[in-house]
């Protein structure tokens, strides 16, 4: 996936995040050797990228060298320029890389300092060449880091408040304070991205596409209409037309290849037509379905997903019910008989599903949320289960604050 952004003096940036398919993956550090380097290569035997990579890839001067550079904080480089020196590149106990640094004697000066392989940022020489700009590239190969890196890419145009006045300070007296005005929310928009949206360029993009699945109990489908439609006609109108979901029954009855599909699975093989209100048979490209999320407390719906994860194949609301040929009552009671609520399950379920999209921050509110509501039988079994995803992002916070180097 692809967002583009724009720094404050207007240059556009794009933070890009790929996925390396299961036999492409870095999995050693001579593999990572193979895409990134840190290292200052010798401007003898390769001047240009020598070149670019001393243009481009330099950190600093900061720390002793330099201690009035903009990245020091308390004494302290933010991103913890100068780097250790490392003989070889590994993965840390923790899951992130240290890529190799040699103590070599190539250098480059700037500012009348020395600089060598501890102040260069991760770069891959290809890209570097190609491109002759600024192109940062990570490792990244922690299953929990996606959702922050996500959040990092995902985290919006700067934004800024500027007000002009005339008044003096002797006037402020007599000043008349405008609350709703202070909180107006602007964005900055610089000329360049001005241009670059006028001309929609792309601004981001992702593959595969995902599709949301919506779903819904007997009934309580959600119909959109006019405020001067009348009521009846509306209902009238609306009786006859499937959902997406109970246009999913209607393809199971019409097509056995779907019938071993769950309903997540369906976009695999079957598109939505939105205005035949139909599911077809997939001709081309690929998607992957994603149920609606439902918050526990929403009572049936939330069992009712929970069931739809399992079943294959429906062609009704009863036969969503069904298990093992046995017609249960209510979702719940249904799931109740297959142990998917067992032992406060459906909490311990809900937090690790949350886990995957939420911040640490987001579940500690969320199992607080459990605690208050009285609904968790057993809780210190959830918190056991549950405690170390709960705990998500607080290392990495002491370790911001304390200014301890990491990720
Ligand atoms: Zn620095």
């Amino acid at each position: 996936m692809c967002i583009v952004e724009f720094q404050k003096r207007g240059l556009p940036h794009a933070h890009i995040l790929i996925w390396l398919s299961e036999g492409a993956k870095l999995r050693t550090g001579s593999d990572i050797d193979k895409i990134i380097s840190v290292e200052l290569s010798d401007p003898t035997l390769y001047p240009s990228l020598s070149n670019v990579v001393s243009n481009f890839m330099l950190h600093g001067p900061c720390g002793l060298a330099n201690k009035s550079s903009p990245c020091m904080k308390v004494r302290r480089c933010k991103k913890f320029f100068p780097k250790d020196y490392e003989d070889a590149t590994r993965i840390d106990e923790d899951g992130y890389p240290k890529y190799e640094r040699r103590q070599t004697r190539i250098t480059i000066s700037k500012k009348w300092v020395n600089l060598d392989n501890i102040y260069v940022m991760p770069y891959n020489p290809q890209l570097l060449m190609r491109y002759q700009t600024h192109i940062n590239v990570e490792y990244c190969n922690k299953s929990n880091a996606i959702k922050y890196l996500f959040k990092y890419v995902n985290k919006g145009p700067d934004r800024v408040s500027i007000e002009i006045s005339n008044h003096g300070k002797d006037t402020n007296e007599d000043e008349v304070v405008d609350e709703i005005k202070q909180y107006y929310d602007y964005r900055y928009l610089s000329p360049c991205e001005a241009v670059w949206r006028i001309f929609q360029f792309y601004i981001h993009d992702k593959w595969p596409p995902i599709h949301r699945l919506a779903f819904h109990l007997p009934n309580e489908q959600s119909i959109t209409f006019r405020d001067y439609e009348r009521i009846d006609r509306v209902v009238e109108r609306s009786e006859t037309l499937d959902t997406m979901f109970l246009a999913w029954f209607e393809a199971n009855k019409k097509y056995p290849a779907g019938r071993n599909l769950t309903y997540a699975k369906f976009p695999q093989m079957f598109v939505y037509d939105h205005d035949a209100r139909l599911w077809k048979l997939r001709k081309q490209g690929f998607a992957i379905g994603r149920l609606t999320y439902i918050p526990l407390g929403c009572g049936e719906i939330f069992y009712m997903r929970l069931f739809l994860t399992i079943q294959k194949g429906c062609t009704s609301f009863n036969d969503v019910k069904t298990f093992h040929g046995q017609l249960f009552e209510t979702f719940r009671d249904a799931c109740y008989a297959l142990g998917l609520l067992a032992d406060d399950k459906e909490f311990i379920d809900a937090i690790k599903e949350s886990s995957k999209l939420g911040s640490g921050h987001q579940l500690r509110r969320l199992f607080a949320t459990l605690l208050f509501m009285c609904t968790m039988s057993i809780p210190d079994l959830v918190w056991n289960v549950t405690w170390r995803l709960l705990a998500d992002g607080i290392l990495h916070e002491r370790r911001r604050r304390l200014q301890i180097p990491g990720f």
